[in-house]
């Protein structure tokens, strides 16, 4: 009698993804699938939802692919997506009242920017006497838990990071795949296909270019595919371990190949990054039983955790005024040179390809990553970190609001404040010929420059007129002549950095700042893995600025 009297009372459950877009290890789609009767997963586009707001056709369409994918693996479990556009509040006001819903769940959303959005949902349940759960999952930690453990504060130093979240323990182990043996998700009324998931186009998100639409690098969404690079990418892990060292992307980055980085999956949570954690930590064990674990294993999962954990409390993290950890550099505004910059037509071949990798594939090598925003800041242009943001913001698929900002801000010496101590910049010459050394990566994406010999691919302005004219790229006419002296540019900004640097040093602040010389060649991914000594490794790509 007391067991039908329960059952009664089971729940009709909503679980509401945003990010997160994934069945296996997720928290909060266990427990809507709890003591629950009916079962329902929605999807809703409000303008904003998973960063749509500001997103190109290449991270929309990864979006769109999730999405679809979570759509074939519920129907294969005799449900559905249930895809809304809306506002939250509106389509849950109906929601409620239509399926009767007792119960709400979705992962937090760690990022300030969603927390006015899921307030007013909550208050919506408290109204209508909705229970509501939410759960953490896209980070491997509660950000507020570190937080709590550093007495109150952010760690400010990746270092200090590092240390407290040991305080707080390992990360959970991934929870197991939903099981919805036991709940009804019969399709509810279906009239016009209403639930349909609409088109990058119906979201008024166009291709701007051919390419764009098939991209070489073709980064697909969802979870299964998801899975299959993740199996891909362990492999590789292994292979690394075998050879005696750890994140073979970094230590061996390879600009050509097929796609190996987990990040625009894990960005969207197609995949699980406690689940990315567990199986390098286990894959290490395995192999090395009576090794202790290298911290550099999952290093670059911590980098993003910091980030996170940095912005948690502070909604001004993407912006340089009102912004707490950020330094207020006096940056030239300069559309024309940004847009230059942004279209690939600066004249420096390596910053070409690697803007144009990133515009028509929404991807591009952490390296590469890390060059364009080191010319565009504090290298050459001297144009703000917040230009360059809302560019990765646009195309990248992996853009994340938190980790984006925090990468803009270390890159420009914005907000880590031992970077002003070395105020040296990338050559983009010689950054190139030692990542690209067949230059085989600029011939894929600066086409003009297909022909060119590599004795000049890097700097085609100094090639001869004949060897111009042979290789079918005369410059200033086939392809831009460099926009800067990089000699003269790179000089001025390391003097404006070292007034920057006396200015603002005296200054009593509290920014977050790289531990030691190692942790910025770590963070820079220096190919070598030189030892950590006085001088930073990275010296012989930055000090040697050639002559143009
Ligand atoms: P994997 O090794 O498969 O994944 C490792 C994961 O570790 C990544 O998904 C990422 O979440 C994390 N990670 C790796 N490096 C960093 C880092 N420096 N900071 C924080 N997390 C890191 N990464 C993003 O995920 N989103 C962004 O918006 C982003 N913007 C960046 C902007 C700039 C200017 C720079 C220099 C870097 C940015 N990165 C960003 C970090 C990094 O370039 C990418 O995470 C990386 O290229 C992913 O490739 P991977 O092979 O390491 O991925
Ligand atoms: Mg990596």
């Amino acid at each position: 009698m007391s067991k039908d009297k329960y059952n009664l009372k089971k729940d009709v459950s909503v679980h509401w993804f945003r990010h997160g877009l994934r069945l296996y290890d997720n928290p909060a789609l266990l427990a809507a699938l709890e003591n629950c009767e009916q079962f329902y997963a929605i999807f809703i586009f409000d303008g904003e939802v998973a960063g749509t707001k500001t997103a190109a056709y290449p991270r929309m369409s990864f979006l769109i692919e999730c999405l679809h994918d979570l759509n074939k693996q519920l129907k294969e479990k005799g449900g559905q997506l249930y895809v809304f556009r809306g506002d939250p509040v509106e389509t849950f006001t109906n929601l409620f009242k239509e399926w009767g819903v007792t119960k709400l769940t979705f992962e937090v959303d760690p990022e300030p920017i969603w927390y006015e959005r899921d307030n007013k949902v909550k208050a919506l349940c408290e109204k209508k006497n909705v229970k509501w759960e939410e759960y953490h999952g896209h980070t491997l930690w509660n950000p507020n838990e570190v937080i709590e453990n550093n007495g109150g504060s952010p760690p400010l130093t990746f270092k200090l990071f590092t240390q407290t979240s040991e305080l707080v323990g390992l990360p959970p182990r991934p929870r197991a795949y939903p099981d919805f043996s036991k709940v009804k998700m019969d399709v509810s009324n279906n009239d016009n296909n209403r639930f349909f998931i609409p088109t990058c186009e119906d979201l008024g998100v166009f291709p701007e270019t051919e390419h764009q639409k098939n991209p070489l690098n073709h980064y697909i969404g969802g979870e299964v595919r998801g899975r299959k690079l993740l199996e891909t990418r362990m492999k590789v892990e292994s292979v690394a371990y075998e050879s005696g060292y750890c994140m073979p992307n970094q230590y061996k980055p390879d600009l050509l190949g097929p796609p190996l980085s987990l990040s625009p999956h894990l960005r969207f949570g197609s995949i699980s990054v406690r689940e990315f954690y567990w199986r390098l930590r286990d894959t290490y064990t395995e192999m090395y039983p009576d090794k202790d674990i290298p911290v550099s294993l999952t290093a670059m999962l911590i980098w993003r955790e910091y980030f996170y954990t940095m912005s948690v409390n502070n909604i001004k993290f993407n912006q340089m005024a009102d912004n707490p950890v950020c330094l207020n550099i006096k940056w030239y505004k300069n559309q024309e040179q940004l847009e230059k910059w942004t279209n690939g037509q600066t004249g420096f071949p390596w910053i070409d390809a690697c803007m144009n990798q990133l515009r028509t594939e929404g991807w591009v090598h952490h390296v590469g990553r890390h060059m364009v925003a080191c010319f565009l800041t504090r290298g050459d242009l001297w144009i703000s970190w917040e230009d360059g943001l809302k560019v990765f913001d646009k195309y990248l698929i992996d853009a994340d609001w938190s980790v984006c900002a925090g990468n803009w801000m270390w890159v420009s010496s914005s907000a880590f404040e031992k970077m002003l101590q070395c105020p040296k910049c990338f050559s983009p010459g010689m950054y190139g010929r030692r990542m690209d050394p067949t230059g085989e990566y600029i011939r894929r994406y600066v086409p003009e420059l297909g022909k060119m010999s590599l004795n000049y691919i890097f700097e085609p302005w100094k090639a001869p007129q004949e060897v111009q004219e042979k290789a079918g790229c005369v410059i200033g006419k086939d392809y831009p002549p460099p926009m800067v002296n990089h000699r003269e540019a790179s000089q001025r900004n390391q003097k404006l950095m070292e007034e920057a640097k006396n200015l603002l040093m005296n200054k009593k602040n509290s920014h977050c700042c790289p531990s030691d010389e190692k942790e910025v060649r770590d963070f820079v991914w220096l190919p070598d893995h030189t030892p950590a000594g006085s001088v930073c490794s990275g010296d012989t790509l930055c000090g040697g600025i050639e002559s143009l």
